[in-house]
């Protein structure tokens, strides 16, 4: 059996054209714009790419971009002084502190001052209560995650009543998703069990998942023979294991492999994302999202 594709690509041009169309239709009716800003502290090379896809994806879509890029010895007073300017100002609707941020600045305090119905990155202890409780609660669900659930429901997986084993427990990914999965509603209502290293059996528990979500940054962790066939496999792993030459660029690049070792395992899935080319492309999209309904929120239409 060959497994259908979940390509993050793809869906990642349908939702940016939904975003697109409403960002059109609201500046139309209400005359505002979604207004997000990203404060990058210091030079960090990946850091640096991250943010110029985050402005090019929202210029893309007419969005109001402030990219507000600071020294690397900035002083952490300053920082919190410049997230409560954009905290008053109204023409923001989401504040993006790019991480990790210089060694003298307290990344927790930075983090929890940014005002939570501007946190479109969903990390603010605030809104992670709000996921928790779930339902009409949740405003941000975190970007990698709301991917992960997004994909799943336009891949057309039966959520309600299914396994979902979620390898892994960090804050960014394996926790938020498997609240979300166990949520009553649509995209959810799954059984889910949350697997990690003090876990004994990591096989026993992959085999019974009809929807297995892998989050380890191990590569190859989970074995082909561990997939229940036709299960959805999303693997969120992004590692890197050598370079090679880019055929179009002609500069290195780095070789990407997942946590599931794909070429086996799409013969006993259902539907497998790849990766690179899955989950990956998919956060930048809800973060853009997010910002929208942060937006929306404030104009009383969400
Ligand atoms: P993390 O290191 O914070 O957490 C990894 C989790 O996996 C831990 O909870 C750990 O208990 C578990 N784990 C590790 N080794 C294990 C093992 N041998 N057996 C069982 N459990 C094990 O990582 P993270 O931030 O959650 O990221 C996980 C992976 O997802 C990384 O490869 C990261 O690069 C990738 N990632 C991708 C995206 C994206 O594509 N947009 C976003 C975030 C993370």
């Amino acid at each position: 059996m060959t497994a259908k594709l979940i390509k993050g690509t793809e869906i990642r041009e349908e939702i940016l054209n939904e975003i697109e169309g409403e960002v059109k239709q609201i500046k139309e009716k209400h005359g505002a714009v979604p207004g997000l800003v990203t404060i990058l502290v210091g030079e960090n090379p990946a850091s640096i790419s991250y943010v110029t896809l985050k402005i090019k994806t929202a210029h893309r879509l007419g969005f109001n971009e402030i990219q507000d890029s600071q020294p690397v010895d900035l002083p952490e007073a300053d920082l919190l002084a410049l997230i409560d300017k954009y905290n008053r100002d109204d023409s923001i609707h989401g504040i993006l502190v790019q991480l990790p941020l210089p060694k003298h600045v307290d990344e927790k305090k930075v983090l929890n001052a940014i005002d939570p119905d501007k946190d479109v990155d969903g990390f603010h202890p605030v809104n992670v209560g709000r996921l928790m409780i779930g339902g009409d609660e949740v405003k941000f669900p975190p970007c990698t995650p709301a991917g992960i659930q997004e994909m799943i429901v336009r891949a057309g997986v039966e959520t309600k009543g299914a396994e979902v084993v979620v390898v892994g427990r960090s804050n960014i990914v394996g926790k938020p998703i498997a609240n979300m999965m166990l949520q009553k509603g649509p995209g959810a209502n799954s059984t889910v069990t949350i697997v990690h290293t003090g876990t004994k059996d990591l096989e026993g528990h992959c085999k019974r998942a009809d929807i297995l979500i892998v989050a380890a940054g191990v590569p190859g962790l989970v074995k082909p023979q561990w997939i229940k066939p036709g299960a959805c496999v999303i693997d969120v792993g992004v590692n890197r294991v050598g370079e090679k030459i880019s055929e179009k660029t002609g500069k290195k690049i780095a070789i990407l492999k997942g946590d599931v070792d794909f070429d086996e395992a799409k013969e006993i899935a259902g539907s497998i994302t790849p990766v690179p080319g899955g989950v990956g492309p998919m956060t930048i999209t809800m973060l853009m999202r997010n910002t929208l309904k942060s937006l929306k929120f404030k104009l009383g239409i969400e």
